[in-house]
Formats: C-alpha cells, sequence, structure tokens
C-alpha cells in the first residue's frame, strides 16, 4: 500500500487547460456550491484550498447557488479567489419551497418527536428544504441544464493533496457516475420510513434494479444491527454527500426521477429529516452499477468533524489515516470497510 493513485488515476495534462480557453481540455463540468451569503467567510476557506490543490490547474467553472440573491460583496469575493469562470445562481421558488401536499401541523408535530430523539436541524425548516433540493432539484435548475458532471463544494471544509489529474476527465474516461471520500452510518432516527417507502417503491418497479447493484451494502443487518433495525431494513451506510462528484445523468434518469417523486410524495423530508446523503446512496445502490461508483482515497477532505486523510507525499495538514476529530467512538462510524466488503476497494488490487 504505497498511498499512490493506482495507474489510471495518473494522468498528466499536458492539455491546455488556460481559464479563458475556449478550446481548453475541461469536459462539461462544475464546481456548485449551495450556499448562503452569510457563509462568505468559510466558502472562502474551501475555495482556497481547492484551488490551491487542484483547480488552479484545471481552472472549471465555479457555479454558486442560492435561495436568495446571492450579495455584490459575496460575488466579488468568491471571483477574488480564483481565475476560473465565476457563476450565480438563484434558485427558482418553486423548486426551494415546502411543496403544497405538506401538512404543516404534522410536520410541527413531527419536529418534536424528532427533536426528543436528538435529530440534528429537527426544526430547521430551511435545512429540510435544503436536503430536499439536494436530493431532487439542485440537477433541474435551468442554469446547470448544459452541464453533466459536477463536484459539490460546501463552506469550510478542506483539501490537503495535490491532485494532478483532471478528476472530471477521470470520472468520463473511466465510465464513473459518482465519486465519494467519506462514507458513514447515518442517524437511523432521522430515516425511519425511508428504506419502508423504497421498499413500496421496489414493489411496482423492481425492473429499475441494476443487475451489478449494491443491495448487499444496503442492506447489511450486521454491520451496525442497531441502525439496521431502527431504520427498519437500512444499514444506513451512506455516502458523505457534502462532497460528491458525479454525473446528473444519473439523477436526470427516469428511474431516478420517478424514486425521488415517490419518496416526496411520502413527505419524509418533512415528517422525517431524509438527508440527500441516504437518498443518493440508496439510489445508488439500487439502480446504478456498483463498479461506476468510485472512491477518491487520493483527494485529502475533511468537513467537521471527519476526514479522509491518505497516506502520501502529496497531502500536507492532515495525518495519514486519520478520520474523525477526537472522540474513539466516532471511529464506528466508518462505513467504508463495509462498501469494501461488498463491492470491494480499486485501491487494493495495484500494488
Ligand atoms: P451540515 O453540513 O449537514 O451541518 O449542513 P450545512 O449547514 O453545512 O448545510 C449543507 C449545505 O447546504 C451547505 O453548503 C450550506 O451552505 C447549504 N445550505 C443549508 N441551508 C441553506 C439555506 O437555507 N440556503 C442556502 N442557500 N444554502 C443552505
Ligand atoms: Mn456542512
Amino acid at each position: 500500500e504505497t498511498g499512490e493513485p493506482p495507474e489510471p488515476l495518473v494522468r498528466v495534462s499536458g492539455h491546455n487547460y488556460d481559464a479563458d480557453n475556449p478550446n481548453s481540455d475541461r469536459i462539461n463540468a462544475t464546481l456548485l456550491s449551495l450556499v448562503r451569503n452569510k457563509e462568505l467567510e468559510q466558502l472562502v476557506i474551501s475555495m482556497r484550498d481547492l484551488e490551491r490543490t487542484w483547480n488552479s490547474k484545471f481552472n472549471y467553472p465555479w457555479t454558486f447557488i442560492n435561495d436568495e440573491e446571492f450579495t455584490e460583496e459575496f460575488k466579488s469575493v468568491a471571483r477574488a479567489n480564483t481565475k476560473a469562470e465565476v457563476r450565480f445562481l438563484t434558485i427558482p421558488k418553486e423548486h426551494w419551497e415546502i411543496p403544497s401536499w405538506v401538512n404543516r401541523e404534522l410536520m410541527h408535530e413531527s419536529a418534536n418527536i424528532l427533536e426528543e430523539q436528538h435529530v440534528q436541524y429537527a426544526h430547521l425548516e430551511s435545512y429540510h428544504q435544503m436536503c430536499r433540493w439536494n436530493s431532487g432539484m439542485f440537477y433541474k435548475h435551468p442554469g446547470l441544464q448544459d452541464y453533466q458532471y459536477y463536484w459539490r463544494v460546501e463552506p469550510k471544509v478542506h483539501f490537503f493533496c495535490d491532485v494532478d489529474y483532471d478528476v472530471f476527465r477521470y470520472m468520463r474516461d473511466h465510465n464513473k457516475t459518482y465519486g465519494f471520500t467519506v462514507s458513514l452510518y447515518d442517524a437511523p432516527e432521522s430515516i425511519p420510513s425511508l428504506w419502508p417507502e423504497t421498499v413500496k417503491f421496489l414493489a411496482a418497479n423492481n425492473h429499475l434494479i441494476h443487475e451489478n447493484n449494491a443491495m448487499g451494502w444496503l442492506t447489511d443487518e450486521k454491520a451496525r444491527p442497531e441502525h439496521y433495525h431502527k431504520a427498519n431494513g437500512y444499514s444506513t451506510c451512506h455516502f458523505w454527500s457534502n462532497f460528491e462528484i458525479a454525473n446528473m445523468d444519473f439523477w436526470r434518469s427516469a428511474a431516478y426521477e420517478s424514486y425521488f417523486e415517490h419518496l416526496d410524495r411520502a413527505g419524509g423530508f418533512f415528517y422525517e429529516r431524509w438527508g440527500d446523503a441516504p437518498v443518493h446512496s440508496i439510489a445508488l445502490g439500487l439502480f446504478e452499477d456498483k463498479d461506476k461508483i468510485h472512491w477518491f482515497k487520493d483527494i485529502g477532505y475533511q468537513h467537521v468533524p471527519f476526514f479522509n486523510c491518505p497516506n502520501s507525499a502529496k497531502c500536507q495538514g492532515c495525518t495519514e489515516g486519520r478520520f474523525t476529530d477526537g472522540e474513539a467512538w466516532l471511529g464506528k462510524e466508518d462505513c467504508r470497510p463495509n462498501w469494501f466488503k461488498y463491492v470491494g476497494n480499486e485501491w487494493d488490487t495495484e500494488d
């Protein structure tokens, strides 16, 4: 185990990635950040790291999205932190607002119950809206229709390792749909009916399940038995979606659209606190070829309180193999070993 990327990941760019080159070798992709005006400082932290370690070499455009108008200050500071193209989008109201079929009274009562169970953000409506939007709306934004791939970037995350190849091109050339860094077990209290609703959906849509699916990974009972039981049949293992590099064709597929539509009608984004991470992960595990999901081991990453920290001279500021900010119990949250158990680890196949 050398910590060096497996062979297919080594790419000498040798292309012209100048920011203002209209005929560059960039493929159809954008860095994508849903962010609030008040998070400008935290966003800059993320931008600086990603520009330093990767994007200053490839100059992929940044797209910032907000449910409100961005301020002039936000725009000028964001522009000042990259030489790449920068775009600012506002979310259409009908994509963000709580759907008409959601019963407000039931929503508030449900939030009380969630809060008693220590579900984070139970009463923060905008958080529920954000989770729903990230699950089934972002890729429908008119301003993203011309893009195929995106790299999701949140405020206040860190990137530690120099990455010297075009990761979007890697995704395309290797026919990958989805890339992740960290994978975790979810709080089952936030998603008690997500798996039962999924089972209901599958009862009528069994044909959508991919022949090379990751069902075994999704339904592993032994990994964290208590999680599995509280989540009513789902291990709760999911890709931590504050980082994701993905092909939007998957979210735009008829299979995913009908699945999201089913979940949305069931109301669990508001009566429970379904996150986009388990929703994306379950959909990928069912409807996509599991070999099209890639662990970006070589992209050193932190979103509090978890890390992806490779052993490599290319990385600075993160301790090799570190997974958490401290407490020992948090180590149990790392679900990657379970993913490798069912799907394998591409990085083990090389020496
Ligand atoms: P956490 O990581 O789950 O604790 O949630 P965050 O507070 O980091 O929110 C996840 C992402 O959604 C971040 O990129 C936030 O900037 C963004 N976000 C959350 N709520 C809102 C909102 O109401 N409006 C906008 N524009 N962005 C939001
Ligand atoms: Mn966050």
